[in-house]
């Protein structure tokens, strides 16, 4: 039985010609360089699953420590160049965003309390009819599958007011419109999945939703310094945290800011947010259904390939160039053996607080 993993047929949903390329039921290839937002976002989520197992004192070694792991295991060759030089910068924002995460957070999680990290758990639904579909071992016989097996890996569980919540870390750009999450197929099934196979961490919690903590990526402004040498009070894109921050480095009394830090602690935070999503039973069916429907398609050996061009989503797949010679009818395999590999699965580091005498 094939295994099904929601990323993979969101991908399917999104691009078939990019799910046919990626995807592990598929050709399975992931590009020869490091894909940026792939390895600064398992970064950040390895980095804040420590956070929350040891403490927010955990949050900075183990970002680095994902860092030096991640790098050596790169093929020496893709360090180098401006797509490596762009990956620095983006490890450097790294660093500062979760500095910045870790002043804001205190205050954001009183609300709940923590149960557990990265979060695997898998259950298998049947399905109203079994499928027919080619054997994994791809013998062209038809087997039946009466089955899915639906695998999953949380970035973590919380407990709030006696209910259960999936926690989800979303690094962005801008903040996306809350609307989207109520279409997010992804959390419902793991809200889904948890409720119907219940681990026992829950300790019989009942599974209700999703909280989303967004991280833009983008670190907090410093005011500058005027010849005066007091700080400008120009508007600059920062946060009350991390101005009170950068006071209490440079030894500046917060009194003589307080209009400022005031302004600034007022209205939405302009770097993190926290939604919490709750799913009616009703929306939890509804995604089990698609996702039932999708699946069926997804291992079905006619299914038909194409590809769905988007001006943003184009502009930042990793299959770009094959796609376009493709279009021309052009033949992709040389570019697809000098650029492309065997797909990974994400690298997965163990992080320990290490001794004292370790560091
Ligand atoms: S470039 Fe666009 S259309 Fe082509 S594979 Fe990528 S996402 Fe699909």
């Amino acid at each position: 039985m094939p295994d099904i993993h929601v990323s993979d047929a969101k991908q399917f949903l999104r691009c078939r010609l990019l799910w046919d390329f990626t995807s592990p039921l598929r050709q399975n290839l992931e590009p020869n360089w490091p894909p940026h937002q792939l390895f600064i976002g398992s970064a950040i989520h390895y980095a804040l699953d420590a956070r929350y197992r040891y403490g927010p004192a955990a949050v900075i070694p183990a970002f680095a420590d994902w860092v030096t792991k991640g790098v050596a295991a790169l093929a020496p060759e893709t360090q180098t160049g401006p797509r490596w030089e762009k990956m620095l910068q983006q490890v450097d924002t790294a660093d500062k965003v979760l500095r910045h995460y870790n002043l804001w957070a205190p205050a954001a999680d009183q609300d709940w309390t923590w149960l557990a990290g990265e979060y695997t758990h898998q259950c298998d639904f049947p399905l109203p009819e079994p499928i027919r579909m080619l054997a994994p071992s791809e013998i062209p016989t038809l087997c039946e599958m009466p089955r899915v097996r639906y695998v999953m890996r949380a970035d973590g569980l919380v407990e709030k007011d006696g209910e259960a919540w999936v926690v989800e870390w979303k690094t962005c750009t801008t903040f996306p419109d809350t609307d989207e999450l109520w279409r997010d197929i992804q959390n419902a099934m793991y809200v889904m999945a948890l409720q119907y196979n219940p681990p026992p961490i829950l300790h019989g919690l009942p599974v209700v939703g999703t909280v989303y903590t967004f991280l833009r990526k983008k670190a907090p402004a410093e005011p500058k310094t005027l010849k005066d040498g007091t700080l400008s009070k120009a508007a600059i894109d920062t946060s009350a945290e991390a101005y009170r921050a950068y006071l209490s480095y440079q030894q500046i009394s917060p009194l003589w800011y307080g209009d400022i830090l005031s302004a600034l602690a007022q209205g939405e935070h302009n770097f993190f947010r926290r939604v919490w999503v709750r799913r009616p039973q009703a929306s939890l069916t509804y995604a089990l259904e698609n996702l039932l429907a999708v699946a069926r398609d997804m291992i079905d050996p006619n299914v038909v390939i194409y590809p769905a061009p988007d001006w943003f989503r184009c502009r930042f797949c990793s299959f770009s160039i094959p796609c376009i010679l493709l279009h021309n009818r052009q033949d992709i395999t040389p570019n697809l053996r000098a650029d492309y590999k065997e797909g990974t699965k994400r690298p997965h580091f163990a992080y320990h607080v290490p001794e004292e005498d370790e560091t």
